[in-house]
């Protein structure tokens, strides 16, 4: 049995005309002869309706109902889809996660896939020609909805896709693939034929939603290429897929950025083992995933620390810190909302020295302050003022050579 992965974002299913285009892919990919397994988004503007409408009720929306809530958009998506592909003669049913089912944690709304049945899929696959799949969900344990994150149907089409051991993955988008940057920011950017695995996850990690970072480190751990290419138009997208050495040749292959970001530091703790355990213990207990961590050098016994973390997470962040700062006897504790991450990536870093030094000055030539740094091996990020971000994506662009028609830094 050959089997294709398809997955389709909000916009590519926005209305029965873009369902239409879909169904075309769907029946294109059945005439070569594949079953199909088809993951939809929530039509676009659905899922952030749904939030709004929680927070009408409630300010503080318990995780556990809003999951219950947020992973309706999708129930609606595959049952329209099925229905159409039914009327015109297609053997399709569409599955939401728990009928699979698709195993997750129970960290509502960032629950992690544990497992798929992907026993009861092929069973289902041979009695049908499509299976329409809910993306971003799962169920806990408890036989409770969980969803996985903003961006999350990505991750469910690419870990359908392991599990199955489908032959073909592809993500559908409303860009023709991925580029050197986000094409809405900076209309230099180019496509990519080709992205390693570990490229994308720095890109999908500093903030470009392209694909869900799970999705990247799904396809990466169980070696699924994965092709992102746009639902309206012909162009063959973009592979992710392993390294290979052509891809050293560019030093830079794409620059993210990511306003979901605030800067909290700790001010004035004691520089002695077992603060800093205090502070990120205590943080990661409530799940929260802290970003960018900087300690200053020690003066009279004393230091600050400086970390970041999404906007969402900041109000909790606070609560934590106010609970511990007695026991590490910080002085304060203060944020900064105002902040964006700027990031450069690719894996030709590691083999070229001078990239911090072009990024600062790309920043510098633009009056840019940098707030925080970070790097790891093939990523350098800087933590500027977000009123910046997008001044600073386009000098960066055209400092690393990426901008169309000019010669890429190699
Ligand atoms: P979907 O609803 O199909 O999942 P998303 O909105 O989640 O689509 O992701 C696609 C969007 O990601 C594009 O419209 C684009 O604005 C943005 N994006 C950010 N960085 C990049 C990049 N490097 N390459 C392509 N698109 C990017
Ligand atoms: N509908 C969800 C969201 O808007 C999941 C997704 O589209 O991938 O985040
Ligand atoms: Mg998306």
């Amino acid at each position: 049995m050959k089997i294709m992965v398809q997955k389709y974002g909000g916009t590519s299913v926005a209305g029965l005309e873009r369902m239409r285009k879909v169904l075309s892919r769907v029946k294109k990919g059945i005439d070569e002869g594949y079953k199909m397994i088809v993951v939809l988004s929530a039509m676009s503007g659905e899922t952030n309706k749904l939030i709004g409408l929680a927070k009408e009720f409630t300010a503080t929306p318990d995780p556990e109902e809003m999951d219950a809530l947020v992973a309706n958009g999708e129930n609606v998506s595959i049952a329209l889809f099925s229905m159409l592909a039914k009327s015109e003669g297609i053997k399709a049913k569409s599955l939401q996660a728990w009928q699979i089912p698709i195993s997750t944690t129970d960290a509502y709304m960032k629950a992690r896939i544990i497992s798929i049945d992907d026993k009861r899929l092929k069973v289902m696959l041979e009695e049908n020609d499509v299976l329409v799949v809910a993306g971003f969900q799962g169920v806990d344990c408890k036989g409770r909805v969980t969803t996985l994150g903003r961006g999350g149907s990505d991750t469910t089409g690419v870990a359908l896709a392991a599990a199955i051991k489908a032959d073909v993955c592809e993500i559908y988008t409303d860009v023709d693939g991925v580029f050197t940057t986000d094409p809405r920011v900076c209309s230099a950017a180019r496509k990519l034929d080709l992205i390693s695995y570990d490229e994308m996850l720095e890109l999908a990690s500093s903030g470009s939603k392209v694909l869900q970072i799970r999705s990247v480190e799904f396809a990466k751990k169980f070696n699924v290429p994965v092709r992102v290419r746009s639902t309206f138009t012909d162009d063959p997208g973009t592979l992710v897929t392993q390294e290979d050495a052509m891809m050293e040749d560019l030093v830079i292959s794409g620059i993210a950025f990511d306003r979901d970001q605030c800067r909290v530091t700790v001010y004035k703790v004691k520089d002695k083992p077992g603060v800093a355990a205090a502070i990120f213990g205590s943080i990661a207990e409530k799940r929260i995933l802290v970003d960018m961590i900087i300690q200053n050098t020690s003066h009279d016994g004393y230091t600050d620390m400086t970390f970041t973390v999404s906007k969402g997470d900041l109000e909790q962040t606070m609560a934590i810190l106010d609970g511990v700062q007695k026991d590490i006897g910080a002085e304060s504790v203060q944020y900064d909302t105002n902040v964006a991450k700027v990031s450069v990536v690719g894996v030709g870093m590691r083999n070229h020295s001078g990239v911090a030094s072009t990024m600062f000055k790309a920043l510098h030539d633009e009056n840019i302050n940098i707030k925080l740094i970070a790097t790891s091996e093939i990523k350098i990020t800087c933590l500027i003022d977000e009123k910046y971000v997008e001044l600073a994506v386009r000098a960066l662009h055209t400092a690393f050579g990426l901008d169309k028609g000019q010669q890429a830094a190699c």
